[in-house]
């Protein structure tokens, strides 16, 4: 699942390849552990208070933080057991600092061989809705500094904000009858497939070929539900929303690594998979504040944090890899879910991520190259998105000119492109706005399945990655795609933020 002009197999030869830079880094590796043990004599001597190994930072960074947390990672893996009390869970937060040197790259390939002992799997379960919130007030103040917009309350009021935003009873409708679809494909499990053709009685045809990315394939079963206003605690889908969830906690997995925090990558769905993970979990998070998700939801944020290359500050396949443009959008977008969460976000991990755009742009940030500078639909829609998100006003010279290069292309058949460039044109708004609309909701109503069968509610895949991600990928972003005027509030009317009181 990358951008179009790079095949799968491309980018699984790209996958291999880099999977074998550790033996090249073997010398660093070595200098890096003399350092280590230096330091740590060094430590040893200075008998350093047992009490301030509490304050170290959950993701590695430094030399001196891997040594902190290597003498106290018992009481990490404590305390990543999803099932924890509240008190146990407000320390985990805490832990997250914002000051954390980024800009030191980090020797992770130290003791890679923990891998073999495979961590067990987190668990959790639902408690009552939590007594601990956010405090709106504080975090209110992260959002207008770091980014922008996107709350998730105009979901409460789906139906009445579409009528009035652009869509139609119509639209309304197929939103309704894609879901029917996607919980009609639910496993026994909790999980989704991209091979949907696993459940009973499917003769729905064109599967996925992914099928051991099931993070991602749930992720993609959920997320349709979640953008409805619909959660594990409200609406028609809670028992399905509600096993979906726990599936996703479920099989994630600690890394040791990246001590608190929570990885749902998997070698099929790379960080693809974690980012679509991450963004169920902080939304249902975020949606519910249901309290035994607010481990895992933070969990998940600070693997991102730790996946991030720390040289170019993008997001690929493994982390820390150098990154590329599609990858970084849906790491972006987990990030600002987890601001609507009020979860801990460092800072400067988005503003380090603002370098790769930089790094890819062309035309002064008005076109997007995938993994370097360059002009594609789709990594322009995503990139932008992530610019309006982080920063860039409407006025912006370079998102004007990337919004008339979209809009003069309109909707194509390529839902990546399609899913990210509606969001895009629908925050910008305008005359623009309106043109693109009135054809991407026609043509998704249009394409929809409507017979009496198994397929009813679903789209046939025909564009990029529909061969990995087959007719379940293809169908929840097209219903996101008609969720476009509820699932976000606009980054643009900053007022929506003004009201803390409304998330309550
Ligand atoms: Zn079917």
């Amino acid at each position: 699942m990358s951008q179009e002009n790079v095949t799968p197999e491309q980018e699984a030869v790209e996958y291999i390849e880099s999977s074998g830079g550790f033996l090249d880094r073997v010398p660093s590796w070595l200098l890096s552990m003399v350092i280590h043990t230096v330091l740590l004599i060094v430590m040893m001597f200075l008998q350093v208070d047992q009490g301030s190994k509490k304050a170290a930072v959950i993701f590695q960074a430094t030399a001196d933080e891997e040594i902190v947390e290597e003498e106290i990672i018992e009481e990490e893996e404590e305390e990543l057991e999803m099932d924890l009390e509240v008190e146990d869970m407000e320390e985990v937060e805490t832990e997250v600092t914002v000051d954390t040197p980024q800009d030191v790259p980090v020797e992770v390939e130290v003791a890679n061989d923990t891998m073999d002992d495979e961590p067990p799997p987190a668990v959790v379960e639902f408690t009552p809705t939590a007594d601990v919130r956010a405090n709106s007030s504080d975090n209110n103040a992260t959002l207008n500094a770091y980014t922008s917009g996107g709350g998730l309350d105009a979901r409460k009021h789906a139906d009445a904000v579409a009528m009035t935003g652009g869509g139609t009873r119509a639209s309304q409708n197929a939103v309704k009858m894609g879901l029917e679809w996607i919980a009609r494909h639910q496993l026994a499990n909790g999980s989704w497939n991209y091979n949907h053709c696993l459940v009973g009685n499917c003769n729905c045809g064109n599967p996925g070929s992914l099928v051991n990315c099931t993070s991602g394939a749930t992720a993609m079963g959920i997320l349709p539900f979640l953008g409805c206003g619909m959660t594990h605690r409200e609406g028609t889908y809670k028992r399905q929303i509600g096993a979906g969830l726990k599936f996703l906690v479920s099989i994630m997995k600690k890394d040791p690594k990246c001590p608190g925090g929570g990885s749902l990558h998997q070698k099929e769905g790379t960080m693809y998979a974690h980012g679509l993970a991450t963004i169920c979990l902080t939304e249902a998070y975020a949606m519910t504040k249901e309290k035994s998700l607010k481990v895992p939801a933070q969990a998940a944020v600070n693997f991102i944090m730790y996946a991030q290359d720390p040289t170019g500050g993008g997001w690929r396949y493994s982390p820390r890899q150098a990154g590329d443009t599609s990858v970084v959008g849906w790491q972006l977008m987990a990030l600002k879910s987890g601001y609507m969460g009020y979860l801990q976000v460092n800072p400067q991990v988005p503003a380090k991520a603002m370098n790769f755009l930089n790094s890819v742009q062309t035309e002064n940030g008005a076109g997007y190259g995938y993994v370097t500078p360059g002009k594609t639909p789709a990594c322009t829609a995503i990139a932008l998105l992530c610019r309006m998100y982080y920063g860039w006003k409407q006025d912006h010279p370079a998102l004007q000119k990337g919004v008339q290069y979209i809009g003069n292309m309109g909707p194509s058949g390529d839902m990546y492109y399609n899913y990210y460039a509606t969001q895009v044109m629908r925050h910008y708004g305008g005359d623009q706005w309106t043109k693109w609309n009135e054809k991407m909701r026609e043509q998704l109503v249009k394409k929809q399945d409507k017979s009496d069968g198994h397929s009813k509610g679903s789209w046939t895949p025909g564009g990029g990655h529909s061969g990995s991600g087959g007719r379940l990928y293809e169908t929840a972003l097209s219903i996101m795609t008609l969720e476009v005027y509820y699932r976000h509030q606009p980054i643009y009317q900053t007022q929506t933020m003004d009201k803390p009181a409304a998330l309550e």
